[in-house]
């Protein structure tokens, strides 16, 4: 049998073995999707409803009953109904005696009360074994079969033989299970869903304000001052010239950004000699959210490349050549070619290409499909070795930028240094600890710090 036709038979549901039956309480949306999805994975379904009459809606092969015949048809039993009306389940206690409820319910807030509904719910029915699943899972997804995003089902139970039981109906129905440990982890799993970006939501407010902070430093230095000492009106800046002084400024931040923590950590366990112990709160956060970091980082620096690639269709720009080479021609006088200026303008552009290149290719790796395609010493080597590669060229980049203005007293606007000069202090130093960090004398007790080896036992959890 070839490979293809194999793959084609694990796919297809299999509905001539006839599975066991599974009832689900309530005919919503989610109950009904559920419903639709088992029966077409080859379970029997049968819906224990408060109006127990099948409509057009009910999935044809399902039966429709009171909730009390529906228990008793199956061993388990999902419930499809949200919280605040679980109190109907009390009534119903002996009969679901011994049965497996599976709570698949959402909150609308976060934390919304002080036990999860899974604990709530093993609470009302004490003799049930109550097993969290199937709450990130949308009954659109369920229905259209868009599961791509959302394979995985985390699951949580206190009763192992019944989180087994399950599992094997999540990989039936060609989802991938997730054992999350006992019902304490129900909490956590029901606050999944409700979480709006969390690992976005530091790096996007740090490029923020670092925005809004070199937004007004620009207009300070590159329109109040010319405003103020040579009467020119250069507010036009703040269409193009602006922003692509702050977005390259934020780029090379950012990324910088993205490693300092790594550095830091790394002094944290030298320091300390061992890594048994919890790094501070606040350094665990922004190590989670380098991705997403870098990913800003990469989004303001694809901006640079837009924003200097219509430098020579700007009319302010042909204005300025223009008016050089009619002054040149009136005063008959050429510039002779400056191969310094040369060298330094190619070498800038030339780092800034390859920079990006790398940037970009940091970018793609760290996409879910590509890094899953990589075991774990590439995406470390593409990560970290390449990464430091990209920051030293975007830093050189800069560097190059500036050349010999950086110690110009006309570089300097009401003493205020240009952007990208401010730019270079993150990417120096990270740059500048991480070369000490390579020297043996540091980097030999790191790497055995990493294995295991500890200095200061007092310091271990
Ligand atoms: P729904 O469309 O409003 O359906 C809820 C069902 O609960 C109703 O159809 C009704 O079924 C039953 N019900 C309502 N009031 C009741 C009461 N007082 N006593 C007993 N049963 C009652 O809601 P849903 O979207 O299907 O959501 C059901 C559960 O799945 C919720 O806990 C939700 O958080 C969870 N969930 C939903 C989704 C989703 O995408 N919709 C995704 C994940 C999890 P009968 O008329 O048959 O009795």
């Amino acid at each position: 049998m070839n490979k293809d036709s194999s793959n084609i038979m694990a796919l297809a549901p299999n509905t001539s073995n006839k599975r066991e039956t599974v009832c689900i309480f309530g005919t919503g949306d989610f109950g009904r999707a559920l419903g639709h999805k088992m029966i077409q994975s080859g379970y029997r379904v049968v819906f224990g409803s408060r109006n127990p009459q099948t409509s057009s809606l009910i999935p044809k092969d399902a039966e429709v009953l009171s909730h009390a015949e529906a228990a008793q048809k199956a061993a388990i039993i999902i419930i499809a109904i949200q919280r605040q009306h679980y109190n109907f389940l009390i009534p119903l206690a002996e009969i679901l005696h011994g049965k497996v409820l599976v709570d698949v319910s959402n909150n609308l807030k976060i934390n919304e009360y002080p036990e999860s509904n899974a604990e709530y719910l093993a609470q009302l029915v004490p003799g049930a074994k109550v097993v969290k699943a199937f709450n990130t899972v949308s009954a659109w997804a369920l229905q259209s079969g868009t599961l791509d995003a959302s394979r995985q089902v985390f699951v949580c139970g206190d009763d192992m033989k019944a989180k087994q039981m399950v599992m094997d109906i999540v990989r039936a129905l060609g989802l991938t299970p997730s054992d999350q440990g006992s019902l304490l982890a129900a909490q956590e799993i029901e606050n999944y869903p409700l979480q709006l970006f969390p690992m976005w939501k530091f790096p996007i407010l740090l490029s923020l304000g670092l925005t809004a902070f070199f937004f007004f430093y620009c207009l300070i230095r590159d329109i109040i001052y010319p405003y103020v000492y040579e009467n020119t009106d250069f507010s036009f800046f703040i269409a193009i010239s602006i922003p692509n002084r702050i977005c390259p400024v934020l780029a090379l931040i950012l990324l910088a950004l993205v490693y300092l923590p790594g550095v830091l950590a790394a002094i944290i366990q030298l320091y300390r000699g061992t890594k048994y112990h919890r790094f501070p709160d606040w350094l665990d956060k922004w190590m989670l959210c380098r991705k997403q970091l870098g990913l800003v980082a990469l989004a303001f620096a694809s901006l640079h490349v837009l924003y200097t690639l219509v430098i020579p269709i700007r009319y302010f720009v042909r204005w300025r050549m223009s008016s050089q080479i009619i002054s040149q021609a009136l005063n008959n006088k050429t510039a002779p070619l400056n191969n310094t200026y040369a060298w330094l303008s190619d070498s800038y552009v030339a780092l800034g290409i390859l920079g990006f290149f790398l940037f970009v290719l940091l970018g793609i790796t760290s996409l879910p499909s590509v890094s899953n395609n990589v075991n774990w010493r590439e995406f470390r080597f593409v990560q970290s070795k390449l990464g430091y590669v990209t920051l030293i060229l975007c830093t050189a980049h800069t560097l190059v930028y500036g050349g010999n203005r950086f110690l110009s007293p006309s570089s300097y606007r009401w003493y205020l240094p240009n952007a990208y000069m401010l730019s270079l202090i993150v990417p120096c130093i990270v740059l500048v600890v991480k070369f000490v960090l390579i020297f043996p004398c540091l980097d030999k007790p790191l790497t055995r710090i990493r294995q295991g080896w500890e200095r200061n036992p007092q310091y271990s959890e």
